[in-house]
């Protein structure tokens, strides 16, 4: 199947645009401004399934009141080094921040920090989140699952058991140096990468996804039921297979970890069962650490950090004239190519905006 045609839009324009759709969807506008910062900031990195192509999806959520405006964190439990809160269904994009600058606040003054978090809205791209509290100096580790978003088999099964369960470790660097970033979903495709390739989009790879009887395959009907007639919203909820994790039993034992983590010692919920089988709202769990390097005796953390990974660079490429990355360089880079050339978009994300904007009367940008 043919690439689709994208549309090119600049990062401010596109921006500006969805923050209108959340103000005119109902949204505070200062909270409609941030919902859109952190989209495009998925967009920026390359992570464009967790972009916004969310727009309308988040808005379906709010018009039915699966996820709220205006929210903030509730304190179940906390001491100078922990906390345990409710993000009470609010937009991931406000709770997020809180719960993160919580983790900060107490980190900063006692050197290390866990906060569960339970509750939340789709809290979207996690190295957001890493980000945020390495701009503080803080090593930071999340691990996060989505409470009724089951698409994942476990290694050896067929049946769905995971969400897709991101894993993020955010570290700080030196001033000019980019932090160093691991951000990845333990699926072996994220469900966005299925979204696309269902709308004659690339294809994902031949193992992606699992059939109820047990054949590994690509078919995106797997996920989304069958036939796939037309491109559009898809529900993961038709299809009868599964995603598949990524490393074998490693990814898979890593996803089942942040079930527990994420789902259960934060007091929210796993991915599955579903009650009654129908998924009511996904929301998502977070166990986050943030620990202050200079509390471990580590005062030059981050000169050792950059010159390790300056090493790890310097492989000898496997392939002549490639590079070997470290993590979070992919993203640096693409940020600098989007913002100097713009953020591609697939044809049929721009036109769900565009009929999204026209809706709610938002004027749509040159
Ligand atoms: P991915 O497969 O693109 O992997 C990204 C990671 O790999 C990054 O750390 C990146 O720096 C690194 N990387 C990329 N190319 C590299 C290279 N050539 N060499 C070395 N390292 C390289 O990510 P993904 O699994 O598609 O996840 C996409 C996003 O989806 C993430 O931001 C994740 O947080 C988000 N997500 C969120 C949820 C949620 O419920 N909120 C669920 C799943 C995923």
């Amino acid at each position: 199947m043919a690439e689709l045609a994208t549309h090119t839009v600049p990062a401010e324009a596109l921006e500006r645009f969805v923050a209108d759709i959340f103000a005119a969807a109902g949204c505070e506008r200062v909270e409609a401004d941030r919902i859109a910062f952190h989209l495009m900031g998925a967009n920026l990195t390359g992570h464009d399934s967790h972009g916004v192509i969310r727009t309308p999806r988040y808005v379906l959520w709010l018009q039915e009141g699966k996820v709220l405006a205006g929210q903030g964190l509730s304190i179940i439990t906390q001491s100078p080094t922990h906390a345990v809160v409710d993000g009470n269904y609010g937009f991931g994009q406000t709770i997020g921040p809180l719960a993160v600058d919580l983790g900060i606040d107490k980190a900063r003054k006692t050197g290390m920090a866990a906060i569960a978090l339970r509750r939340s809205g789709h809290i979207g791209r996690i190295g957001d989140w890493a980000e945020r509290a390495a701009a503080q100096g803080l090593l930071s580790i999340h691990f996060v699952n989505v409470a009724q978003g089951e698409l994942v088999a476990p290694y050896g099964g067929v049946d769905r058991r995971f969400s897709t369960n991101p894993i993020c470790i955010g570290v700080p660097t030196l001033g000019d140096e980019p932090m160093l970033l691991l951000d990845f979903a333990t699926s072996l495709v994220a469900e966005g990468k299925v979204l696309v390739a269902s709308n004659g989009g690339k294809p994902v790879p031949p193992d992606a996804l699992i059939s109820p009887d047990g054949v590994r395959s690509n078919n995106p009907e797997l996920l989304y039921g069958a036939p796939l007639v037309q491109s559009g919203p898809r529900d993961a909820a038709q299809g009868d297979g599964a995603l598949r994790a990524f490393g074998e039993h490693k990814g898979s034992g890593l996803a089942f970890m942040c079930e527990i983590l994420a789902g259960v010692l934060t007091g929210g919920e796993t991915s599955g069962p579903i009650p009654g089988g129908k998924r009511g709202r996904i929301s998502n769990g977070m166990f986050s650490l943030y620990l202050d390097p200079a509390h471990f005796g580590a005062r030059d953390f981050a000169e050792r950090a950059a010159d390790y990974a300056r090493y790890v660079k310097a492989s000898r490429p496997e392939i002549v004239g490639a590079e070997v990355l470290v993590p979070g360089e992919a993203e640096v880079r693409t940020r600098a190519t989007r913002l100097a050339h713009g953020v591609p978009l697939q044809a049929d994300t721009w036109a769900a905006l565009l009929a999204l904007g026209r809706e709610l009367g938002v004027s749509v940008p040159h």
